[in-house]
């Protein structure tokens, strides 16, 4: 394999999964079989990704596959690509290219090619199949052309499926930050663990939860310094990262790469339960590889909302589905005009328009919640973090066109309108945190 290393390229990839941002540098021109290497498009930012299973539309990444998205692979997963033939065009070769940090380059990485396939064409879609023989999760990036031009043809109705061997249990570390009192219904942090465990066994009906364990972070061997006993900790604000993502991965036999739960006092924004990233990914130690919840609200006026055991369980349990690959089940203002913050201070929108809705054929689907004007206030934030969701308590909303959305007794709805509602997952939704669940490392 010959490696030519060209001038730098500078491929903006705001990377939001792995936080790395993006964006390359030297790569092999010509292989082995004399097949061109076709880059991704430098001179463009590569911002859209997407991650195995999931069935939304995801129309901005058909449109940018050809000159550059990112895929989201595990080690020794077996995934398929696959889109409509467009039968006025030849077929297209995928190329796919492993990406890496470049030191002392923050915001960039660089790239080498690790396939270049052909599609098998079935009925009337192109299919691409390959496993991935990274060692850890990984983001590769894409090309697709003809005779070394990128594809001028359309990319429709695109599919991400993947699937790995990995276990299909799961242990949960739920883990204490700072002073945290008693619920308010009177559970301390070991009966809210038991709550919890019953509640994800109950729910997560297509997986196996092993056990919840509890760790409090001021005994942590070697952070607990940082972690006060007796202070109240506020994600976002006691700490930059939000995710708390040194805590993830806890030091001990059994505990590595169990999920982590973060429980601290409040999150520093306004009417915000909990959250965690889209398809995070990681299991164990990993930046934003942690679903974190509070236990007080902090509203608008300022003041604080004490939640019930309920009420933290239930957001863990939320936010655990879209750790593993959930989407709410009707679309936010806040899902869709998602943007990411640059090193120069601006933003830009890498927000998905056709992803109104999970694409999950057993999920029922509210156009109000997209219409209400529902996280007005979201909107206006300067910049949103890259997939993090959340619950809100809207109590101006009782009585409101929200409780007839056919989707409010989903997990996933969005909005918490009642706290005593008997909410489920759907039987595609429980494949989906499945097939994800055995895709990721554990
Ligand atoms: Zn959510």
């Amino acid at each position: 394999m010959k490696k030519v290393c060209k001038k730098w390229m500078w491929v903006y990839s705001f990377l939001c999964i792995l936080g790395v941002c993006l964006l390359t540098a030297c790569s092999e021109l010509v292989d082995v079989d004399n097949d061109p290497t076709l880059p991704p498009d430098a001179s463009r930012p590569i911002v859209h990704k997407i991650y195995p299973n999931d069935m939304a539309k995801n129309d901005s990444v058909a449109f940018n596959l050809a000159r550059g998205v990112m895929l989201v692979v595990h080690p020794n997963a077996s995934y398929q690509l696959s889109f409509d033939v467009d039968s006025t065009m030849p077929s297209p070769e995928l190329q796919l290219f492993h990406t890496f940090p470049i030191n002392g380059e923050s915001g960039r990485v660089g790239y080498t090619k690790v396939r270049s396939l052909q599609p098998k064409i079935v009925g009337n879609r192109y299919v691409y199949s390959f496993v991935c023989e990274e060692n850890k999760m990984s983001i590769w990036f894409t090309s697709l052309g003809v005779d070394g031009q990128y594809f001028p043809g359309r990319v429709k109705n695109i599919s991400f499926t993947g699937t790995g061997s990995y276990s299909d249990s799961l242990t949960i570390n739920l883990i204490a930050v700072g002073a945290i009192e008693k619920t308010l219904d009177g559970k301390n942090v070991e009966e809210l663990a038991s709550e919890m465990l019953r509640s994800f066994r109950k729910k997560y009906l297509g997986i196996t939860i092993d056990t919840i364990h509890v760790r409090y972070a001021h005994e942590h061997p070697t952070l607990g310094n940082r972690y006060p006993q007796n202070k109240p900790w506020v994600a976002g604000v006691n700490s930059e990262d939000f995710f708390v993502s040194e805590l993830t991965g806890w030091p001990e036999d059994g505990l590595r790469n169990a999920l982590s739960i973060v429980l601290v006092h409040s999150i520093g924004e306004n009417d915000i339960m909990g959250f965690s990233r889209l398809f995070s990914g990681i299991l164990g130690a990993g930046k934003e590889g942690s679903v974190v919840i509070g236990e007080n609200v902090r509203k608008s006026s300022g003041e604080m909302e004490h939640l019930s055991s309920k009420n933290i369980v239930m957001t863990a349990v939320h936010e655990t589905g879209h750790f593993f690959g959930l989407r709410h089940t009707s679309a936010t203002r806040r899902d869709l005009n998602q943007v990411v913050l640059l090193d120069d201070g601006s933003t830009f929108s890498v927000g998905d328009m056709s992803n109104v809705e999970d694409g999950l054929t057993d999920t029922p689907f509210c156009k109000y919640v997209l219409e209400s004007g529902l996280y007005r206030q979201a909107e206006e934030q300067d910049v949103v973090r890259g997939d993090i969701y959340y619950l809100k308590r809207p109590n101006y909303l009782a009585k409101s066109a929200i409780y007839s959305c056919p989707d409010l007794e989903n997990i996933m709805f969005p909005v918490t309108v009642e706290d005593d509602l008997d909410v489920s997952f759907t039987k595609q939704q429980m494949e989906l945190v499945r097939s994800s669940l055995t895709i990721i490392p554990h």
